[in-house]
């Protein structure tokens, strides 16, 4: 599985600032989860390293290689998946359909249809109906699927819990664990803590476009995560706000 590296990323919108000065990395086969407020830049983050938004500076690197000026689709052919915030299916296509188009971009290797059933079997009886008709869950669940069939190295999931219920969020995660579990690497959102915290190695979390935290889960408690979430932590502290 590929390791990622990013070293200075600034990351803009036109005039704002989105993404200032970000590092960090991730191990091949970690799972690194992104916290913070709404717009501290984790979507804008995430974008970047898919290759779906330009950085203004820094770099991008997939295991040894500057990826910062290589386009999304290469970076699909490299083994990168995005699921996007917003899950972004094709509305009028099938299930089936959706989950093929992740085929048409990507690399070859184990996904195929029949295996995401495996993992999401919810969605098998639902492969023919279309993706605009779908449940929340199940729509999550479309999207996650479509980015395994690239054959992804490294995934990165944008808020998949985001607007479902608490069982079916139960579900995606058990999913996801087991994607963890096969070694996969993954950097994904997550606004609940007590969730990021359960499936992650590590956390980040970021603050108006800048890192002030980044801890091993096992070394990090609930609340020093929600000081440096709110912008509370004490000067002097790495990651201050005030440095
Ligand atoms: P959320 O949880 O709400 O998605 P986030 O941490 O992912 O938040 P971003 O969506 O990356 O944050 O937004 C970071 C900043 O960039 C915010 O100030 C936001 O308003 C701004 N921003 C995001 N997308 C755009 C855009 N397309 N055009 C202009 N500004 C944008």
């Amino acid at each position: 599985m590929r390791a990622l590296t990013v070293e200075s990323l600034d990351v803009r919108h036109g005039l704002l600032q989105a993404v200032r000065g970000v590092s960090f990395s991730v191990g091949s086969g970690e799972t690194l989860a992104l916290v913070g407020a709404n717009g501290a830049g984790k979507t804008t983050l995430l974008r970047a390293v898919a290759g779906a938004h330009p950085p203004a500076n820094g770099r991008v690197l997939l295991d040894d290689a500057d990826i910062t000026h290589v386009p999304s689709h290469r970076r699909v052919a490299m083994g990168i998946a995005l699921v996007p915030e917003g899950r972004r299916l094709f509305p009028q296509m099938t299930v089936e359909e959706n989950l093929l188009l992740g085929r048409t971009a990507g690399r070859p290797g184990e996904w195929s249809v029949e295996r995401v059933f495996e993992m999401f079997p919810n969605l098998k009886a639902r492969r023919a109906a279309r993706a605009g008709n779908l449940s929340g869950g199940e729509q999550q669940a479309t999207a996650i699927g479509r980015a395994l069939m690239t054959n992804p190295e490294l995934l990165l999931l944008d808020e998949v819990s985001l607007g479902l219920s608490p069982l079916i969020v139960e579900r995606v995660y058990q999913s996801l664990q087991k994607l963890i579990d096969t070694g996969m690497t993954v950097v994904l959102v997550e606004q609940d803590l007590a969730r990021a915290m359960a499936v992650a190695d590590r956390i980040v979390c970021m603050l108006e476009g800048r890192i002030v935290l980044e801890r091993t889960t096992d070394e990090v408690t609930r609340e020093e995560i929600t000081q440096a979430y709110f912008g509370l932590r004490k000067a002097g502290q790495q990651g201050s706000m005030h440095p």
